[in-house]
Formats: C-alpha cells, sequence, structure tokens
C-alpha cells in the first residue's frame, strides 16, 4: 500500500468524555458494541487519542476541555474530528456553549433520549468524519498526480532537451531519483553476444555503487533471472516488492541488502529496430512499486523510448545528409573534393572578401595523354593513375591550398593567399607563386609512374587565372584558368599559361581559323611537301612522306601543327584527308611516269579511321593513280588503341586492298609484342624523340632503339628511324641495324615541295 491511499478499516474509536459518570456509563452500554470506546483526554495519551473518529462531552466536560478539544480537533485537521456534546433537556443551554457550535462542537444532543436518535446524530457525524477522510484522499490523490505529473514533465524537458543518448539517459536517471526519491535508477541495453550480457549506458541515485559489483544479463541462466533480465527476456514490466524474499535473486539479495534496496521495478524498452533495453529502479522500501507508481513509471518508460527512437532518427539523418554531403562534393574516385565543392568553397570566400584583400590562383591542371592510357590499358590501370595524380598533386601543394579533381583527367588547385599567415599581397608576387607552384605540379606529376606494369610519363599542361582580377566568381575563374590551359596545351604540352584577356581573343581566331579553313578546303589551297626517306649506307631516297602545308596570303607557310587539331576537331580531316591521299598517289603517279620507283608515305589520323572508314574508299581514291602496294599508310601507335579490335580489322582490310601499313612514332605508346604480332603491318617508325638521344651520353635511347629493331626484326618488320638530325645519328643506326633500317631527317632534308624533290631526284640519279 502506498502512502498515497488511505481507508477507514477498523471499528470506530469514539472517547466519551462526560462529567456526568451515569450518563456515561448509559451510552457505554448503548453504544459499546460498535465502538471501540475510550473514557479520557488525557494529554499523555496524545498519540492513541489520534486514533479517535468521534468524541461526545457534556456541558461540563466540555467546559473543563475545551483548549484540549480544540487541540486535537487542530490535529486532526484536514480530517474532522467531529464532537457532540450532551445537554440535559431540562436546563436552558448557557449562550456560552451555544456559541461552540461550529467551534469545539458539531451537533448538541438533549437527553434524555432514544436509541434511535442517538444512533442517527453519532452515524450522521461519523459520516462528516468519512467524508472529510475522503477529501483529504482526493486531496492527497491530486498531489500524488501532480506530483508525478511532474516528474513526468521533468524527464520529458530531459528527453526533449537532450543533444545525444548518453546524456539523455543520464540526466534522465538522475531526475527520476531526486523527483522520486528513489536510491537508483539505471538504463541499460541488450548486448548480442553469446554470454548475453546488459550494458549499463547510465545511473544515478545513492545506490548507484551497487551496479559496479554486478554482473548483469539477459540469457535464461542464474545472472538473467534479474529483473531487468526478465523484463528484457519477456518484454513486459517486472516488479519485485522484496528482494529478499525472491528466492531467484537470491545471488544479489546480500548485495541489495548492503545497499539499502528493498523492492525494485524493471520496464523494458523496446525498439523499432535493434536490441531491447531496459529502466530499472530501486526503492529502500518493500512494496513500493504500485499501481499508480507503476503507471508512472510506464509513461516515463514510453516516452523515454519514444525520445531515443527520435534521437536516432536524427542521428540517422545527421548521418545521411554527412553522407550526400560528402557524396555531392567529394570525387569518389580520388576521394578529392569535387568542382562543386571548389565552387561553393571559392564563391562563398569570394563574396565574404568582397572589399579585402583575397587574393589568389586557380590552376586548371590536364593531363597529357592521359586518354590514351585508359584506351590502351583499361579504365582500371587508368583510375589508378589518376588516384596516383591526386597524390601527387596534394604532395606538390601548400597545406592551405586545395586540390580538386574537375572531371576525367582534370584537375583545380586553389592556391589560397593570405597575407594574415604571411602571404604575398602583391599582384607580381603572387604571379610568381601561382607559376612556381605550376611548374612544381608540372614536374611532380612528370616523374615516371609505375602502374599496370608499364612506366608512364605523364605530362600535363596548366592554365591559370588570378582572383579578383581574372573572375569576382568560381565559375568565371575557371573558366579562364580552362582558357588558359588550353592555349598552354596548344602551345606544346607540358608548359604552364597565365590567363590574360588575350587568350579570348585567340578563341575568336580559332573559330576565325575554321572558316578559312573550310574556305581553303574549297578552294584546294593546301598543298603536300615530301620529306624524303632514304636508305642509311647509300644516302638514296628510296621513299617520301607527305606531309600537310598550308601556304598563306603572306607567303608564309603554316605547318600541320598550327591548324590540323582544329581540323581534327571539326570534322574537316574526313574530306581533307581524302584529298591528301588522292594528292599523293597522283603526285607518285606522276613521279613513276618519270621512272622514279619511290613509295610514299601519307599520314592517316585516327579520326579519319574512325568511326566508320571503309578500306575499299581509300583503296578508290588511290586506284586510279598508282597501286595501293606503293603507298604506305602511317597510323600513330596512339591511335591502335583506341578500339583495338576495330582498328586490327581494318587494318587487315586496308592491307587486303594492298596498302602497305606503318606504326608512327612507334615508342610512345603501349603496343606490346603479343598486340604487334597480329596487327597487319609492315614497318614501324622509330619516334624521333629515341633518333635524338643516339649519341648523347648515359641517355636510353641507344638501348630502347636496339630492342626496337630487335623486335623488328623477330616479326620481319622494317623500320624508319624519324629525324635524323646529324651523320653521327646516322651512323649509329647504320650499325646497328644496317639496311634493315632506312631514315628521314632533317640532317638528309626536310619536306620540300615536289619540283625540289625531282632535282634531288634527278641529281641523285646523276651521281
Ligand atoms: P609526323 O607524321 O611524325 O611527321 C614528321 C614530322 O617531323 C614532320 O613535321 C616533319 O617535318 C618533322 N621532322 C622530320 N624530320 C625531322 C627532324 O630531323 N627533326 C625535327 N625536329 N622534325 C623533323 P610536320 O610536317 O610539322 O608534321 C607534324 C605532324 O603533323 C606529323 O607528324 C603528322 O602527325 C601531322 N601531319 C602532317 N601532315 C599530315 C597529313 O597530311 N595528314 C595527317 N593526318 N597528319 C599530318
Ligand atoms: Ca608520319
Ligand atoms: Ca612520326
Amino acid at each position: 500500500m502506498t502512502s498515497r491511499e488511505h481507508k477507514l478499516q477498523k471499528p470506530p474509536v469514539m472517547i466519551i468524555a462526560l462529567a456526568n459518570m451515569a450518563n456515561a456509563r448509559l451510552l457505554d452500554r448503548m453504544l459499546g458494541a460498535q465502538f471501540h470506546l475510550q473514557h479520557t483526554l488525557a494529554e499523555e495519551d496524545d498519540e492513541t487519542l489520534l486514533e479517535a473518529d468521534l468524541i461526545v462531552a457534556d456541558t461540563a466536560s466540555l467546559q473543563h476541555n475545551r483548549e484540549r478539544i480544540l487541540h486535537m480537533r487542530r490535529r486532526a485537521a484536514p480530517n474532522i474530528l467531529p464532537v457532540l456534546l450532551v445537554a440535559d433537556s431540562r436546563s436552558r443551554l448557557p449562550p456560552r456553549i451555544t456559541a461552540e457550535l461550529g467551534h469545539s462542537v458539531d451537533d448538541i444532543l438533549r437527553i434524555p433520549t432514544n436509541q434511535a436518535e442517538l444512533q442517527a446524530r453519532i452515524d450522521n457525524l461519523l459520516r462528516l468524519r468519512t467524508l472529510s477522510h475522503q477529501q483529504e484522499t482526493n486531496r492527497q490523490q491530486l498531489v500524488g498526480v501532480v506530483s508525478a505529473l511532474r516528474t513526468l514533465n521533468a524527464c520529458d524537458r530531459v528527453i526533449v532537451r537532450s543533444k545525444n543518448e548518453d546524456e539523455m539517459l543520464s540526466s534522465l536517471c538522475r531526475t527520476i531519483v531526486a523527483e522520486e526519491g528513489y536510491n537508483l535508477a539505471w538504463v541499460g541495453f541488450a548486448i548480442d553476444r553469446a554470454d548475453k550480457p546488459i550494458e549499463v549506458r547510465a545511473s544515478a541515485g545513492p545506490a548507484a555503487g551497487f551496479l559496479s559489483e554486478l554482473t548483469l544479463g539477459w540469457g535464461s541462466d542464474a545472472i538473467g533471472s534479474g529483473p531487468a533480465g526478465q523484463s528484457i527476456r519477456s518484454g513486459r514490466v517486472r516488479i519485485v516488492d522484496d528482494i529478499t524474499s525472491e528466492p531467484a535473486l537470491a545471488h544479489f539479495a546480500e548485495r541489495a541488502r548492503a545497499h539499502r534496496l528493498a523492492s525494485a521495478i524493471s520496464l523494458p524498452l523496446i525498439f523499432e529496430s535493434g536490441l531491447p533495453g531496459c529502466l530499472s529502479i530501486y526503492s529502500r522500501n518493500p512494496g513500493h512499486f504500485g499501481p499508480e507508481e507503476r503507471q508512472l513509471l510506464e509513461r516515463l518508460a514510453d516516452n523515454l523510448v519514444f525520445g531515443l527512437n527520435a534521437l536516432r532518427t536524427l542521428r540517422e539523418r545527421e548521418h545521411q545528409s554527412a553522407e550526400i554531403h560528402y557524396l555531392a562534393y567529394t570525387d569518389a574516385l580520388t576521394g578529392l573534393p569535387n568542382r562543386r565543392h571548389l565552387v561553393h568553397y571559392l564563391d562563398g570566400m569570394l563574396e565574404a572578401n568582397d572589399n579585402s584583400e583575397t587574393s589568389g590562383a586557380v590552376l586548371f591542371i590536364d593531363l597529357d595523354r592521359f586518354k590514351l592510357i585508359n584506351d590502351a590499358l583499361g579504365h582500371e590501370v587508368g583510375d589508378q593513375v589518376l588516384v596516383q595524380i591526386a597524390q601527387r598533386l596534394q604532395g606538390a601543394v601548400r597545406n592551405a591550398d586545395q586540390v580538386i579533381r574537375q572531371g576525367g583527367d582534370e584537375f583545380l588547385v586553389l592556391m589560397i593567399n593570405d597575407p594574415r599567415q604571411g602571404g604575398t599581397s602583391t599582384r607580381e608576387q603572387i604571379i610568381i607563386n601561382a607559376c612556381a607552384l605550376a611548374d612544381r605540379i608540372i614536374a611532380h606529376l612528370g616523374a615516371p609512374m609505375l602502374e599496370g606494369g608499364f612506366t608512364h610519363h605523364i605530362g600535363a599542361s596548366v592554365g591559370i587565372s588570378l582572383y579578383p582580377d581574372h573572375g569576382r566568381n568560381a565559375t568565371t575563374l575557371i573558366e579562364n584558368a580552362d582558357k588558359a590551359m588550353f592555349e598552354a596545351k596548344r602551345q606544346g604540352s607540358g608548359g604552364r599559361m597565365l590567363f590574360s584577356e588575350d587568350l579570348s581573343a585567340n578563341r575568336q581566331q580559332r573559330f576565325a581559323m575554321e572558316s578559312r579553313l573550310r574556305k581553303a578546303l574549297d578552294n584546294e589551297e593546301f598543298e603536300l611537301h615530301y620529306q624524303p626517306i632514304f636508305e642509311l649506307d647509300s644516302c638514296r631516297i628510296v621513299a617520301v612522306e607527305a606531309l600537310i602545308r598550308w601556304p598563306q596570303a603572306d607567303g608564309k607557310i603554316l605547318m600541320p601543327g598550327a591548324f590540323m587539331s582544329v581540323v581534327e576537331e571539326t570534322g574537316m580531316i574526313k574530306p581533307l584527308g581524302d584529298w591528301i591521299l588522292e594528292t599523293a598517289a597522283r603526285q607518285l603517279k606522276a613521279w613513276h611516269d618519270q621512272g622514279y620507283m619511290l613509295a610514299m608515305s601519307v599520314n592517316v589520323s585516327l579520326n579519319q579511321l574512325y568511326p566508320g572508314c571503309i578500306a575499299e574508299s581509300f583503296a578508290a581514291l588511290v586506284k586510279p593513280h598508282v597501286d595501293p602496294r606503293w603507298i604506305h599508310l602511317e597510323v600513330t601507335e596512339n591511335a591502335l588503341m583506341v578500339d583495338p579490335e576495330a582498328i586490327e580489322t581494318l587494318l587487315e582490310e586496308l592491307h587486303a586492298q594492298g596498302f602497305q601499313l606503318a606504326i608512327d612514332d612507334f615508342g610512345t605508346g603501349y603496343s606490346s609484342l603479343s598486340r604487334l604480332q597480329h596487327l597487319s603491318i609492315q614497318t614501324l617508325k622509330i619516334d624521333r624523340s629515341f633518333t635524338n638521344e643516339l649519341g648523347q651520353p648515359g641517355s636510353k635511347g641507344a638501348a630502347l632503339v636496339a630492342i626496337i629493331q630487335q623486335m623488328a626484326a623477330s616479326l620481319n618488320l622494317y623500320t624508319i628511324a624519324e629525324g635524323i638530325e646529324t651523320d653521327e645519328q646516322r651512323q649509329f643506326l647504320l650499325e646497328m641495324a644496317g639496311v634493315n633500317c632506312w631514315g628521314q631527317g632533317f640532317w638528309f632534308s626536310c619536306a620540300i615541295p615536289a619540283n625540289e624533290l625531282v632535282a634531288r631526284l634527278r641529281d641523285q640519279q646523276e651521281t
């Protein structure tokens, strides 16, 4: 029974305090069977008198005991201790006594009287007392409800305000203990392990030490037989009224006694997902957890579950939004921030520092020939290369700078110049720093990189834009750095370029170039020059390579490097390629007619071959003039890698039409010996960069050329060494390869117009 409940159960106690002893005896007789009667109002009996339910007095005893009676009535408050005054019907009541009605007296009974009258009066007064009792009980219950609500409220506040689970649980335990005066409150969770332990996550109360000595579990063994284990296992509230008398709890009864814990309640905490937990509360009083207490705590546990669920959902959402943020602002492959991040960050920085001296640079980095690695060695190798590049870039920049993957093989670096951190603020100094950073990046990336079984030499072109000079928002800055990079690339890979307004003009020039090229194509303004290919020993011309030239109105001649990229990009290469092939064939026919039986090399670019090149159409251009076997089509090693199977078939078809096939710039790509074996090719053109190195002390060129020569010999291929610029180089090659190798280069002749070539052929014939 809790303190909040109170009931009248025993027979009423009546004090008959009559001065008139005859009357006292009379009442004794009339009422003795129903009441527990007492005849004293003495002070020393105060505690027993507290039990009194009714006092019967007469005028004399009232006069004598008035203060005592008032005292007792006050002590009984808020319950009413009724007083019945018995007065002689024959004498008139003095006004003094009638004035007592409502103070020390509630009713006056005239005697003699009959049993029924007496009984009715007494019943009335006792009902009054019962009513006052009930009222008090109600009031107390109300107080109990208010206090329960207050506890709930306090706990709810804790639940709502807590930012994390641990904070919520420990504040809640503290609040429960403080509000309800328990000895111990704790929250634990079932752990998914073979031994099924319960992990205590929070506890509070003077007896919290009780837990530290205890092994808690939720299995069906002795350890799991505690209230917590039982409530977790069953999912129901478990109440222990007296810990010492429960045989199942014998193992911790002794400790509970030592910590003054007598009764306990454990409430299961069941969640939408995950293992349950429990809220366990201990009281020092046996039988403390009655229905009201239980109801309160059940509501509290419900709210706790609600709060924990809400917190977990929130955490999950936070986690998700962090993940979304990560995905949105990070490049998945390299883990670097992405372009979106840079735009966000840089725009924010530029906006925040509108008028300050914030300055710095955006570097746009584009890898040269990365596509080749991807095409030749597959995306996995390509990806690994990009990851290594990302690491190298991070190694090249300062901590304050940011490396960003823009996409594909393009990266950005944000160079932040902060004068407060010792940065320089003059524009010149920033340019110097940015250029130095670009050079460092190019050097870092250029170091040999081993990946996919090959050593790569990765060049990069870097464009630089400065803020705030070249743009006041990220998009413009990136765009301008991109333009600068494009220009750097156009001028030859491995360079850097600072943006300037002129670069935009360059773009314009490009468009102008395109329309001029179209006109040139229509008007047949192009020319072919022919670079002789000669035998290394006799130095006789045995073939020529057709190289395109574009004479300008001012008499200058544009070289292919200046316009072929535009031709390729705009698709003009198809008609121009056809014109080149046919013109070369027609020229060759003219020479053949004059008795100069040369072979003719014609360069074929990737965009001509793919997609949709038809070997027949190539043959159709050539056949009206010469047999295709006189024509060597030069395809760069890199072009072979794009769609290896399609190219392989195409080469076969071209060869079937009679064309001879050569791999141009051999050594700069990724051909393997086994790949070469499967290709219908007859000639390898050794790249100029190797020839260049011949004779240079300490260079690998000689070794590489030797390997290429051996490889060619084993595959029955001819070789042509490109870029022979000195006689020393020629002799070197001659010694190494003998008659299997032809040569080409400025040492002998650059590309010359047809009529000049005829003159040389004539000379040659004469000597
Ligand atoms: P390529 O096919 O490797 O042509 C050889 C290039 O090296 C030519 O440059 C040639 O002038 C140059 N060269 C030859 N000997 C030497 C030397 O001893 N030293 C140096 N430094 N260079 C030498 P060019 O004519 O400027 O052509 C450049 C590239 O443009 C060619 O490289 C080729 O890829 C492309 N190209 C030229 N003409 C045509 C063409 O008619 N069609 C296609 N598709 N591409 C062409
Ligand atoms: Ca060539
Ligand atoms: Ca070449």
